[in-house]
């Protein structure tokens, strides 16, 4: 399927020519879109990605206003919408992907043999394509709480395109197929998770980091790494299979994990030893699945079981604790963190090899 146009391309549309509303631009995209901006600067390119799930608008809405504002950026912008069919699902913006489908952003790894991988793979051939200095790929994440970036590796590149957006930066080693992970783009690329898609503050951060990111002369100055939050080597929590799970405020005695309905409030909170994070069922922590970056179960070296309780065996941060029991079910209930892996010693600059 490689040689198949999966993508619509808009150069330089004027503000006349863009619909007044979010709604009423998503429907005029109608599908897969790189939009085309020329800088001010059109030797040099960086690419933004948005809406690889189609429940995640805070990039569009971005999009949506920079568009309207006739800005002008600094170097060329491609600008990828993606999972436009999903989003325009009704409700809007309430799928992440379309039922039967798969989830986007697992896709960018071969093989790309169905239409969804063939946009995956159109997508990586368009960004080697334009040799750009950076991608960065804005999502709204699952429950609320904090923006932060991810990337896949210490780099100090990372940490200056995260500093456009927000302080938190956490470096994962999990492999899942996300785009962020593909090793040979020539060039950083960031995932910026600007909060729940239901918070204004959301919208905000994806604007004002975009406006910086298309408009800075530079953008790797390197800013004082000691201003960032940095963390390393997070774990999911996943449910093993047939686990059965559900939010509420007391134990529910069918379940093999109760979670508090604002389980996200944690989100970069600290949790400390003495933190009940759930309920657990007759089983226990065998129902549950702490993996690291190579795949380990580390179960017992992050969480201990007190009383039907679930508690942080050291003091923790969360992050991505969704609401959302799909996503809890099919993905996982959230990321963590010890406060112990929380510096940028392992920062450094001597193993990208970019140019
Ligand atoms: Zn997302």
């Amino acid at each position: 399927m490689s040689n198949e146009v999966v993508f619509r391309y808009w150069e330089n549309p004027l503000p006349e020519q863009i619909a007044p509303t979010v709604p009423a631009f998503l429907s005029q995209l109608d599908g897969p879109t790189i939009l085309q901006i020329s800088g001010r600067d059109t030797t040099r390119c960086r690419v933004v990605v948005t809406l690889l799930h189609g429940n995640e608008p805070s990039g569009l809405k971005a999009l949506h206003q920079l568009l309207l504002s006739r800005f002008q950026p600094e170097v060329s912008i491609l600008f990828a919408v993606i999972s436009v069919d999903a989003a325009l699902a009704e409700p809007l913006f309430s799928h992440r992907f379309l039922p039967g489908q798969r989830d986007m952003n697992r896709l960018f790894l071969p093989p790309f043999n169905d239409l969804q991988s063939s946009i995956a793979e159109e997508l990586l051939e368009r960004i080697r394509d334009a040799r750009p200095e950076a991608v960065i790929d804005i999502h709204n994440t699952s429950g609320d709480g904090p923006a932060f970036a991810v990337c896949v590796e210490p780099h100090t590149r990372y940490v200056d395109l995260a500093s456009l957006f927000t302080h938190r930066l956490v470096i994962t080693g999990h492999r899942l197929g996300a785009l962020m992970e593909v090793p040979d783009l020539g060039c950083p690329v960031l995932t910026v998770e600007c909060g729940g898609s239901r918070q204004v503050q959301s919208d905000d951060i994806a604007l004002h980091g975009l406006t910086r990111f298309m408009t800075q002369a530079q953008l790797y100055t390197s800013v004082a790494i000691e201003k960032m939050d940095i963390y390393h080597h997070p774990v999911r929590l996943e449910l093993t299979q047939q686990g059965r799970m559900c939010y509420a405020d007391k134990r529910q005695p069918s379940m093999d994990i109760t979670v508090p309905e604002h389980i996200d409030r944690r989100n970069f909170g600290v949790v400390r030893p003495d933190t009940s994070l759930a309920w657990l069922g007759p089983q226990g922590m065998a129902k549950l699945l702490v993996l690291d970056e190579f795949g380990h179960n580390v179960t017992s070296d992050f969480f201990v079981e007190r009383d039907g309780r679930l508690y942080p065996k050291t003091t923790l941060k969360l992050f991505m604790a969704t609401t959302n029991p799909e996503i809890a079910v099919s993905d996982c209930l959230f990321y963590a963190v010890k406060e112990t892996d929380h510096d940028w010693s392992e920062t450094g600059d001597d193993n990208a090899g970019w140019s």
